[in-house]
């Protein structure tokens, strides 16, 4: 089969064989990219419509105890600058973000356990009793199954946590000897299993990446059947061990997006702010990709420059409100609208 007979059949079935989806991340020509991002952004519309749902992120800390090879805040970075926000900084980002019309707050950090299980439970208590009818979304990596139990208790509706990648090899090559793809893992269907709305994903073109390490992620998330997925391109920080390895291609991970919304049409799919920063225009071809999503930053000033996981990273001094409408104008001009309800999964 070609490759338009191999996107058609994927179109069609929702699956391929393992070198078959290699051959179509490989690389395509510019009418064959056009056939995959077309049929891909036709699943989208046919589930959302042409709405895109707007999160909030919260970047509550860069403090981390882990030390991944390619992240801006990892523990070994002695040049971060390290900031916490209190419960009270949090809640009046998330108001911020409430009077602008969002209704899913996406608290992210690092893994920082001087916040505790219970600190995380009264954080999302306190957003969930002010704003009952907004979603909470955590972030904030690995933890405990009865800590995972308890803020799915306190009211958190939904968790990220990506894979990274699906090799154990690969993992092993990206992250410090205390983190495990089997824990990381362990943590995912935990999660699912509690009953989050849950989210996994990758890095696309990180050290070491093979192709068939994509082709592995996509099967793993084939199989586990995410409710969201983030995926965007690896771009260097300056202060770590990966400074000198080229950024991820922002063509293979716009196929990577497309393939990924015709495996699992209905999943919650961001056009990532990796994305925007590899390119100019990156979140609305993302969205042109399949991509149905967009996560503007409402961290305050105080930390939005500080949370820095790789070199140039877009919303780190803009302004929520601009931002917002930015967003909103160029969707308007792909003839897509940002939604700003809730936007639960509908798996
Ligand atoms: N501590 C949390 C949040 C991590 S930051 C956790 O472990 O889940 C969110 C995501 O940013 C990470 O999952 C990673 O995929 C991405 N990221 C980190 N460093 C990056 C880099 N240099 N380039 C692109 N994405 C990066």
């Amino acid at each position: 089969m070609d490759k338009k007979q191999l996107i058609a059949k994927l179109d069609r079935e929702g699956i391929l064989p393992a070198d078959d989806l290699a051959q179509l991340l490989r690389g395509l020509d510019s009418e064959e990219t056009e056939l995959l991002s077309g049929c891909a952004r036709r699943k989208a519309v046919s589930l959302y419509g042409k709405s895109v749902y707007i999160r909030g992120i919260v970047e509550f800390t860069n403090y981390c105890r882990n030390d991944c090879r390619y992240c801006g805040i990892r523990c070994s970075n002695t040049r971060a600058d390290r900031y916490r926000l209190s419960k009270n900084e949090i809640l009046s980002a998330c108001e911020g973000g409430y009077r602008s019309g969002f209704r899913t707050f996406v608290l992210q950090g690092g893994e920082d356990m001087h916040y505790t299980d219970s600190d995380i439970c009264e954080i999302v208590k306190a957003i969930k009793d002010r704003w009952p009818e907004c979603a909470v979304t955590l972030s904030i990596g690995e933890r405990s199954r009865s800590g995972y139990e308890s803020y799915y208790a306190a009211g958190a509706d939904r968790f990220l946590l990506r894979q990274e990648t699906s090799s154990p090899s690969h993992y092993a090559y990206l992250h410090p000897e205390t983190m495990s793809l089997a824990n990381r893992k362990r943590c995912l269907d935990d999660l699912k299993d509690i009953g989050y709305q849950t989210g996994c994903g990758i890095m696309v073109g990180s050290p070491g990446q093979t192709i068939e390490n994509i082709v592995q992620d996509l099967l793993y998330m084939k199989d586990f059947v995410p409710h969201m997925i983030g995926i965007g391109p690896f771009i260097p920080h300056k202060d770590t061990p990966f400074a000198d390895e080229p950024a991820g291609d922002a063509g293979l991970c716009l196929r990577v997006l497309s393939i990924t919304r015709l495996m699992l049409p209905k999943v919650l799919l961001p056009s990532t702010t990796a994305l925007g920063t590899a390119v100019s225009d990156g979140r609305l071809q993302g969205i042109l990709a399949g991509a149905n999503v967009i996560m503007p930053n409402i961290t305050p000033p105080r930390g939005r420059c500080r949370y820095i996981l790789y070199d140039g990273q877009i919303g780190t001094e803009g302004d929520t409100q601009e931002d917002l409408k930015r967003i909103g104008d160029d969707l308007k001009s792909i003839g897509y609208f940002a939604d700003m309800g809730r936007g639960d999964s509908i798996m």
